[in-house]
């Protein structure tokens, strides 16, 4: 990112723009800048790691890194930088608010799986009360049948199978309907809602896998950009 530091023509306090114009910040008391730091003295690039690169953008005015005049030069965040005769300092801590913010989005990935192990459960459940009532049916119905054209011996075998498959399927239809699991998985995605958000504008990530969510640069809705 690109900044653009000079001297503020009407107030004289430094003035710290990034290079689009879209945000600036003064610095200091009216009037402490001196003359012999130009409107635009220095042009300073800083990278994503903190290497930067200053650039005086006036000769007639000197650029000083670390004791030594410079035109251009590759320099470390919070290298003394010192600029025009009079040396004003450039204040490091006033360049902070203007770069762009990221942030921390790994604790997403633990909600994330929370909620599909949570989701997962819920229908495993779900899987089993249906098998409950299901199998017992075919049983209960095809018990019935089959034992109609059983041997005399044999029908109260038949009879005790059937009554077994009935009773089993009448467990698993009650289980069926005082389910709660539509209730729960409601419950859970008001849970992710609230939980699987962006940590700066607080909008939901939607219903989107963490690893596909943690490809992106940045925040979807606020464009803040993601820690790597
Ligand atoms: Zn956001």
């Amino acid at each position: 990112m690109d900044f653009i530091i000079g001297r503020d023509a009407n107030t004289s306090q430094l003035r710290i723009s990034t290079a689009d114009g879209k945000r600036t910040q003064l610095v200091g008391q009216p009037g402490c800048v001196p003359m012999n730091v130009s409107r635009k003295h220095l042009q300073l690039t800083v990278n994503a790691d903190r290497t930067c690169v200053a650039r005086n953008l006036n000769p007639a005015n000197e650029t000083w890194v670390n004791g030594m005049a410079v035109m251009t030069r590759n320099i470390s965040w919070g290298d003394r930088v010192e600029m025009g005769a009079g040396r004003f300092p450039l204040d490091w801590t006033a360049i902070e608010p203007l770069l762009p913010k990221t942030i921390d989005i790994t604790p997403l990935k633990r909600v994330w799986s929370q909620y599909k192990q949570r989701e997962m459960a819920i229908r495993k459940r779900q899987q089993n009360i249906n098998v409950l009532a299901g199998v017992p049916m075919v049983f209960t119905v095809g018990g019935g049948v089959v034992t109609n054209f059983l041997p005399d011996d044999f029908k109260s075998y038949g009879v005790v199978i059937t009554i077994f498959a009935l009773v089993l399927m009448c467990y698993g239809l009650y289980r069926r309907f005082t389910d709660k699991s539509f209730e729960e998985q409601e419950e859970l995605k008001q849970w992710l809602q609230q939980h699987y958000t962006c940590p700066e504008c607080g909008h939901f990530m939607n219903f989107q896998d963490y690893d596909v969510l943690s490809q992106n640069k940045a925040c979807p809705y606020c464009r803040t950009q993601y820690k790597k």
